[in-house]
């Protein structure tokens, strides 16, 4: 099958949706499609922060957000600098309800809201390579075993950690760190007793823990720590995450009288940001251009607003003002950037308790020159 667009957009997660609503706003005589590889593993919980109200208004999908009555949540509290278990509302934000999403439902709601206004959504489709001629893409994608073609004017790289595209244009990621997240499920059997649906880290040696419930009847148990450290401590093995868990203030109380699912799942969780945003008829939006550690809750309101961002410098590409577009675009993003490695390294820093520890000295070192 061969398909013609304007725009290609790689992915159909929040940036690749925050950009094709904004661009159809203000451009509706551009088409568009959504490529959405549907392998991906869904998290079972992901916190949104208070301040993505405003980004969904924006894009206009406030009313269907709230209709699908996602779980509020007030903060998160923190064993973090000392033993002293303290809330906090939001772990860098200081006020506002925020939401615990099913990332599943979110993303899945945010596709049927473009499709709903035009935008083609290819389900089962995966970006494998590209050809690009003077003014032309082709993509050529795979859907299921057959590949198809998409001729294309201008590719937005919203493939997420991936950065199927930007990788291909010879983008490089420049890492931060090696963290990674090692996610166990549990559950409730006994009706009385139900998992604690508000977000709880904790501070250990070796890394961080993360605990909070589910809209099912489930508690999500995370333990992030960085990828060589999680091989000495053999924590994929289901016994010593468990030990590990058990030597825990407060998080191990969260899973008291649930019961382990079993399987573990790791998800990469690594900072790191491109050396290059967009070339010639491309640019990166999301997780694709920068990633955000997971302890800022703020990787999808990011992702909102690098999609929105990344649209308007694909409308000045449409304008014939690309140089303008991509530069704003990318002095924005490389500004933002580091505004956020400041505060990651203040947060961090805060914990002093593990000073000779490998995953502390790395978090307390590794952003000086
Ligand atoms: C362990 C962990 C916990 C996190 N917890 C939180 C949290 O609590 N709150 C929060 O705000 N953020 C959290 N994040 C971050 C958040 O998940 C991401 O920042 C956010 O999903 C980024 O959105 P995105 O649209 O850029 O990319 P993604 O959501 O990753 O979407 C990428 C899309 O691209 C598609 N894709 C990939 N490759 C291809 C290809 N070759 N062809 C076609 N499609 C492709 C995928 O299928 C997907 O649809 C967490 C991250 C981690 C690792």
């Amino acid at each position: 099958m061969t398909y013609t667009s304007d725009i290609t957009i790689i992915g159909a997660g929040p940036a690749a949706c925050a950009a094709a609503l904004t661009i159809k706003q203000h451009a509706p005589e551009l088409s568009i499609i959504l490529l959405h590889d549907n392998r991906r593993k869904h998290r079972a919980v992901e916190s949104l922060s208070p301040h993505a109200g405003s980004l969904l208004r924006r894009i206009g999908v406030w009313p269907q957000f709230l209709a699908k009555n996602f779980l509020p949540t007030y903060g998160t509290s923190a064993i973090w600098g000392s033993e002293v278990l303290h809330s906090n509302e939001f772990i860098y934000q200081t006020e506002g309800q925020g939401w615990h999403v099913d990332r599943e439902v979110f993303d899945r709601l945010l596709q049927d809201i473009a499709e709903a206004i035009g935008i083609t959504c290819l389900s089962n489709t995966q970006y494998i390579r590209h050809k690009d001629s003077n003014e032309q893409i082709q993509l050529i994608t795979k859907e299921k075993d057959i590949l198809n073609s998409i001729t294309t004017r201008f590719v937005i790289d919203a493939s997420g950690r991936n950065g199927a595209f930007a990788k291909r244009m010879g983008a490089e990621k420049q890492f931060i760190d090696h963290l990674i997240a090692v996610f166990g499920i549990f559950e409730s059997k006994n009706s009385n007793k139900k998992p604690d649906k508000s977000t709880l880290v904790e501070a250990v040696e070796n890394g961080w823990w993360y605990t909070a419930g589910t809209n099912q009847n489930q508690q999500a148990v995370a333990f992030m720590t960085d990828a060589d450290l999680s091989k000495k401590l053999n924590i994929l093995e289901q016994n010593s995450f468990l030990a590990y868990l058990e030597k825990t203030q407060e998080v191990k109380k969260r899973s008291l009288d649930l019961q382990f699912l079993g399987a573990l799942e790791a998800f990469s969780a690594a900072s790191f940001f491109l050396s290059k945003m967009g070339g010639k008829q491309w640019i990166a939006v999301g997780d694709a251009a920068y990633t955000l550690d997971p302890l800022s809750s703020n990787g999808i309101l990011k992702a909102l607003r690098s999609g929105i961002l990344g649209a308007y410098a694909t409308l000045d590409f449409f304008k014939g003002k690309w140089e303008s577009g991509l530069e704003k675009y990318e002095k924005l993003t490389f500004a933002e950037h580091d505004a956020y490695l400041k505060t990651r390294e203040e947060f961090y820093k805060e914990e002093k308790r593990w000073s000779t520890a490998s995953f502390w000295q790395r978090r307390g070192h590794a952003l000086k020159p």
